[in-house]
């Protein structure tokens, strides 16, 4: 698939090339030979080692120009999957530790990075701060400082990532709140490893625009029903949930029911080397498996062109160059 795409549910440094980390890890003169197999690719067994792997190949990034480092190689690679826009999830306990000083010099470079790769490659990247669940709510209130404090032209919306059966959800509204009152648009992690309460749990006490994954509220009738009366939007990502298995086939997997039910989804590659994946690969897995040609995936992208955090200008400048604007 050539065709423009918008990409909304990714994590920056889950999209490190593990060659990258490498690198960086013989550089610092880090032994993580644990975390890659023998194809070089990161390996785990499940999601719990996954977040542990996760975590040593993100303890190598040590400094704001590894993150520029980072930015560039990953923004190459997403360009070259043809992603014209692209939001990306960046963490300040990554990123400085939840130290508002240091974020913004982490924030500065990673920006930086982001504007030499719109130059040389195209692509539009726009940042959502993410708190990290398993970490607890008052390290995510000092993640929601750092997404009030840098809201703008590049953050522009506020998330939560991290283990999604770990700690209570109303407990992280306070971190919700403040980053709504500076602006940003919100997404939470749900729906993933839990099932329907989770995802009602988001939409309920933290009032999300938009659900990380939320596949698995295709197990309740009623809440699908109010998914798609209410817009919310699903940033689905299918070859991470056959990758993690949280379904064990493609022809298991409920975009396609959702999609029929009216509920808005679209298509992203979450972490994409550790997931094997790319979105070029997602969408020829998703045109294999349901019949979805062109016309499908250029709806699927302006869903998420209309759905993106970004200001207005920029989505009419992303519709148009999708072709969807109205001259
Ligand atoms: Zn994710």
């Amino acid at each position: 698939m050539t065709l423009p795409k918008v990409e909304l549910h990714h994590h920056l440094e889950g999209a490190a090339p593990p060659a990258l980390i490498r690198d960086m890890a013989r550089m610092r003169g880090a032994d993580i030979g644990g975390i890659f197999g023998p194809d070089g690719g990161y390996a785990y067994r499940d999601f719990t080692g996954f977040l542990a792997v996760y975590e040593v190949a993100t303890s190598v990034l040590k400094g704001p120009e590894d993150y520029a480092r980072l930015t560039g190689a990953v923004l190459e690679n997403t360009a070259a999957q043809g992603v014209v826009y692209l939001e990306t999830f960046i963490s300040p306990d990554f990123c400085g530790g939840r130290d508002l000083g240091a974020w913004r010099e982490y924030l500065h470079a990673i920006a930086e990075a982001a504007r030499v790769a719109e130059r040389a490659h195209g692509i539009v990247t726009r940042g959502i701060v993410t708190c990290i669940r398993h970490f607890g709510p008052a390290m995510a209130r000092d993640a929601a400082l750092c997404a009030a404090e840098t809201a703008g032209d590049f953050i522009v919306g506020f998330g939560m990532a991290g283990d999604e059966r770990r700690g209570v959800v109303a407990d992280f509204a306070y971190a919700f709140d403040m980053a709504r009152e500076a602006g940003l648009g919100l997404t939470a992690h749900a729906g993933e490893w839990e099932g329907p309460t989770s995802v009602r749990a988001v939409l309920d006490d933290l009032r999300v625009d938009r659900i990380g994954h939320g596949v698995r509220a295709a197990e309740d009738p009623a809440l699908v029903e109010r998914l798609a009366q209410t817009g919310v939007v699903l940033e689905i990502c299918p070859g991470s949930n056959i990758a993690l298995g949280v379904y064990p086939r493609w022809s298991d997997h409920p975009i396609a029911r959702l999609r029929a039910a009216g509920v808005k989804v679209t298509v992203s590659t979450d972490d994409p080397p550790f997931f094997h994946t790319t979105m070029t690969q997602e969408y020829d897995r998703l045109a294999q498996t349901f019949g979805w040609g062109e016309d499908d995936f250029a709806a699927l992208n302006r869903v998420a062109a209309e759905a993106a955090f970004c200001d207005t200008a920029t989505r009419a400048a992303l519709l148009k160059r999708l072709e969807f604007a109205d001259d």
